[in-house]
This record gives C-alpha cells, structure tokens and sequence, in this order.
C-alpha cells in the first residue's frame, strides 16, 4: 500500500496541533511528534480527513484510536524520556506507540485481537516504525520477559489496576492507567516509589473502550 502525505493533511495536523496547544498542558516535543506523525496513516484511508479531528474513531474489531488530546494527555503524564523502556497495553491503531517511539523510547506493545495485532503489526513496519516491539497477547499478563519497565500506559479502561503490570514497573517507574468502576474511568497516575510505596493521583475523567482478559481471534 502506498502512503500518501499530501499539505492538506498537513494543514489540517497543524490546526489540530494548535487546538491542542491552546490547553497549555503538552510539551512542544509531545505537540511536533503529533505534528509529524500522519496520524491518517492509522486510520481508513476513506477516512482521512477524520484523523484531524480531535476525536476517538473506529478502527477495526470493533475497537477506537484514541483522541489526539488523550494521547497526548497520557504521553504527558508519562514523562517520556529518550531510551526509557515503556510497555503499552492496547496497541489497536498502533499510534500512540507511534507517538511513544518518536520521543525516543523503546516500546513494547500488547494487543489482545489477532487481526488488529496482525494489521497494526505490518502498517507500522510500512510506515517506517519499525522499531516498536509489538505482541499478541493478554495485556493483564504484561511482558514478564522483558521486565522491568520504566513507564507503563494502558490504554484500555480497567476496573482494577493489574498487580502483574505494578510488578513490572521498576522502583521509580511510572504507570498510565485509566481506571474505575462505570464507563467514564479515571485518568490514574501511579509512581511506584519501590516495592511497597505507591504513589496514586486521579487526573480526570475519561472513556475507552475496555480492558478484557484472554486473547480474542
Ligand atoms: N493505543 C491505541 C488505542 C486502542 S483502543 C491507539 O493508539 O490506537 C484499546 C485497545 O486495547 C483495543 O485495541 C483493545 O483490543 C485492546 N485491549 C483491550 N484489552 C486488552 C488486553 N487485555 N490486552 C491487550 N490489549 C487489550
């Protein structure tokens, strides 16, 4: 398939830039790496336009790629820094771990649907983001071969926080992870400060799609 970046898209990913600028909440290096990456790419190419928005969209299996400003409101919280090693949980469009490598981390991503695995597996070689790591596996479970992490993300709306991904976070570590009981989830932020002080901030409301167990054909 052949990828197109025309200055129409690049007009609209700047407007969209702006837009999230005016939150005055994202470094600009987390703004230039939504500023450089087609984030059309991600998404059916009928629906190009769409990817400029600042909204959720469907993608295959039934499943979303997150907003621009939920991306960039977890990559926040994350503190991103080059070479950290960071686990994502919920690969889906495969964009933010687009976002996560283009700040320089090494990214390992779990996604637990074998076709959206399969697909997002070979855009992200074709599109030049072959460097993110990614599996088919159950995100519940992590990556305990190559723990420990320094920061995880998870972008799938959990009711409990999985003791195995804490696990897997190094002391000092940092896990992104919404969270809660009803359908709008907490935005938690927890610092592992070591193996029995955890550190736990509630940053707001928002809605994803959920966080299952197993691993769906
Ligand atoms: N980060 C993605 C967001 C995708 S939506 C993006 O930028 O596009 C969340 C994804 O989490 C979905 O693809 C869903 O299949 C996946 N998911 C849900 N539960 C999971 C689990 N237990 N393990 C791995 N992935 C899971």
């Amino acid at each position: 398939m052949e990828y197109i970046d025309n200055y129409r898209h690049k007009g609209l990913r700047k407007k969209l830039v702006d837009s999230l600028r005016a939150h005055k909440l994202f470094d600009e290096k987390i703004l230039k790496a939504i500023a450089d990456i087609p984030r059309h790419f991600f998404l059916d190419p009928a629906f190009a336009d769409w990817a400029y928005k600042d909204i959720a969209f469907p993608i295959d299996a039934e499943q979303t790629i997150s907003q621009p400003y939920t991306v960039a409101f977890q990559t926040q919280l994350l503190d991103v820094k080059p070479k950290d090693k960071i686990l994502e949980i919920g690969t889906g469009s495969g964009y933010q771990a687009a976002v996560l490598h283009y700040l320089g981390a090494k990214v390992y991503t779990i996604e637990r649907h074998e076709k959206l695995f399969h697909k997002t597996t070979v855009l992200l070689i074709e599109i030049g983001f072959e460097g993110v790591r990614t599996f088919l596996g159950d995100g519940y479970k992590g990556l305990p071969r190559y723990a420990p992490f320094d920061k995880i993300i998870v972008t799938a709306g959990a009711e409990e926080i999985p003791s195995e991904l804490v696990k897997q976070l190094r002391p000092g570590g940092i896990m992104v992870i919404p969270q809660g009981q009803g359908e709008d989830k907490d935005m938690v932020k927890l610092t592992k400060i070591d193996d029995k002080n955890i550190k736990r901030e509630k940053l707001g409301k928002f809605r994803f799609v959920p966080f299952i167990s197993g691993i769906s054909k």
